[in-house]
């Protein structure tokens, strides 16, 4: 027997699981507290885009959705570092444009898994927001936009409602779930690159625009449709180790003016409503969520950014979400009659990777700020290609295991470790790749690095 499945949440992992879950023939009900984006367009009405990696698209394959995507997915070869003095350099991710990553439409996307969960089966029920569950009674309170309440019964809820979750609040008052939340003490502000007059970009589109100022920085990732959309990361309001720049210091539409006058000289005649953008745009709030427990006995489970939000800077918090329905599918599918042992397996095999991503995630923001714009670590990633070269069944760069394979997150930060301190071992006190003792380099892989073996 197959449990009816109810799903809080039809974001990205919640309309991607729905989707998996009705295809293998589950009953889906979805509740999702906002308008259908089909008919009242996307909340914000912004173009707000994502990188998509391997593990999205695995996600979507499975769900046979790739050849749907692939139309509207910018290819972005490297990261293009923007520095202070003015120039440019590419920096690629991957071998070559086998390695890449993809810049795509949040909406678009979420417009897709909509239809997609719908086609499959999956009844989506709009404007509908979890206000609170009864537990005893396997009722649950639902509120539409007119404020009208009404009560629900289910048999089995997932929780894909993002990291403010109603249902992990819900989930907590029954019986604690260890959650514990640490913000980044940076924020973010979204503005926009149009596409020039007359259609096209105004940068390079097939890359991932970086400008790395120290404490803070500039991104911008392109969008099908020829803008970019441009995200400054900048130490919080409240932030304790209050940055300057930082939104304390930059509050006005003419203070954003003036700090990109000052360090994002090139980008600033690309962005003409700047000031307007800085204005009417949130400044959003990032942190990672760490649960010890993401399930209810087989009552409730947490996926996604309800189980393990993590800050952006791997680009990875969908394309984990993603793996996350994928596992869960496969795992319901072989074991349906048995939540409660499904549930407590997708904990067991997903944590340790939400863990592994978490941290790598932080770790990244530290690099993409700061790290691109330093020679030794330029240095470090020149010999980490080197020794990927020489070796690569054994030294993998740990971006590439994260990026563009689905080696578990916690194989790729464990193996990432060890990578690390040879290349710092070799490069000490060296200033180019012709210093280093590539005979010894190859004689420290063989010892700490076993092959991999997919
Ligand atoms: C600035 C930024 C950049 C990012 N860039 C990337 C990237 O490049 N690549 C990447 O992989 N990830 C990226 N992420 C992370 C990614 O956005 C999230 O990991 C992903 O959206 C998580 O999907 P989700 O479905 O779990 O949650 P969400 O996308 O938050 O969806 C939750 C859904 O639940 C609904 N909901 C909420 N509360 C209720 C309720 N009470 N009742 C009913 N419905 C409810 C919401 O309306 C929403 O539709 C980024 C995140 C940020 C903040």
């Amino acid at each position: 027997m197959k449990p009816d499945i109810t799903i809080i949440g039809a974001g990205l992992v919640g309309a991607l699981t729905a989707t998996l879950l009705a295809q293998r023939g589950f009953a889906v009900t979805v509740f999702e507290r906002r308008p259908d984006p089909r008919i009242h367009g996307f909340i914000g009405g912004r173009s707000i885009n994502l990188a998509l990696a391997e593990r999205g698209w695995h996600g979507l394959r499975v769900a046979g959705l790739q050849k749907r995507i692939e139309p509207i997915a910018v290819m972005m070869r490297g990261r293009m570092v923007h520095h202070a003095d003015g120039h440019t350099e590419l920096l690629r991710y991957g071998r070559d444009d086998s390695q890449v990553i993809w810049s795509v439409s949040r909406g678009t996307l979420n417009m897709v898994l909509l239809d997609a969960a719908e086609q499959a089966g999956a009844r989506i029920h709009f404007g509908q927001r979890l206000d609170a569950v009864d537990w005893e009674n396997s009722t649950m309170e639902l509120c539409d936009d007119a404020g009208n309440a009404r009560t629900q019964s289910w048999t089995t809820l997932i929780g894909a409602d993002g990291a403010g979750s109603a249902l992990r609040m819900a989930m907590a008052a029954h019986s604690g779930l260890g959650e514990r939340f640490e913000p980044l003490q940076h924020g973010y502000k979204e503005l926009e690159i149009p596409a020039r007059d007359g259609g096209g970009f105004a940068m390079e589109s097939n890359a991932l625009h970086i400008w790395p100022r120290g404490n803070y920085m500039c991104i911008a990732l392109p969008n099908a449709q020829g803008s970019f959309t441009v995200t400054l990361f900048m130490p919080n309001r409240s932030s304790s180790n209050q940055g300057n720049p930082g939104f304390d210091t930059v509050r006005t539409s003419a203070d954003a003016q003036a700090l990109f006058a000052r360090d994002f000289a090139d980008v600033l005649p690309l962005i003409p409503e700047l000031e307007k953008d800085f204005a009417d745009n949130p400044t959003g709030i990032l942190g990672t969520l760490y649960l010890d427990r993401w399930h209810l006995r087989g009552r409730a489970l947490l996926i996604g950014d309800a189980a393990h939000a993590i800050v952006p800077f791997h680009g990875q918090g969908m394309n984990c979400g993603f793996e996350d329905a994928v596992e869960l599918a496969e795992l319901l599918h072989n074991a349906a009659n048995d939540t409660q042992a499904v549930f407590a397996q997708f904990q067991h095999r997903r944590k340790p990777n939400a863990d592994a991503i978490a941290a790598m995630a932080l770790e990244n923001y530290v690099e993409m700020r700061d790290s691109v714009a330093d020679a030794h670590f330029l240095l470090m990633r020149a010999l980490e290609r080197t020794l990927a070269a020489r070796h690569p069944s054994r030294f993998v760069p740990r971006y590439w295991m994260v990026t563009f394979s689905r080696l578990p997150y916690s194989v790729a930060f464990e193996r990432g470790e060890i990578q690390s301190a040879i290349l710092r071992e070799l490069t000490a006190g060296k200033t180019s790749l012709d210093q280093v003792d590539l005979a010894f380099a190859d004689r420290l892989v063989d010892e700490r690095l076993e092959p991999l073996t997919s």
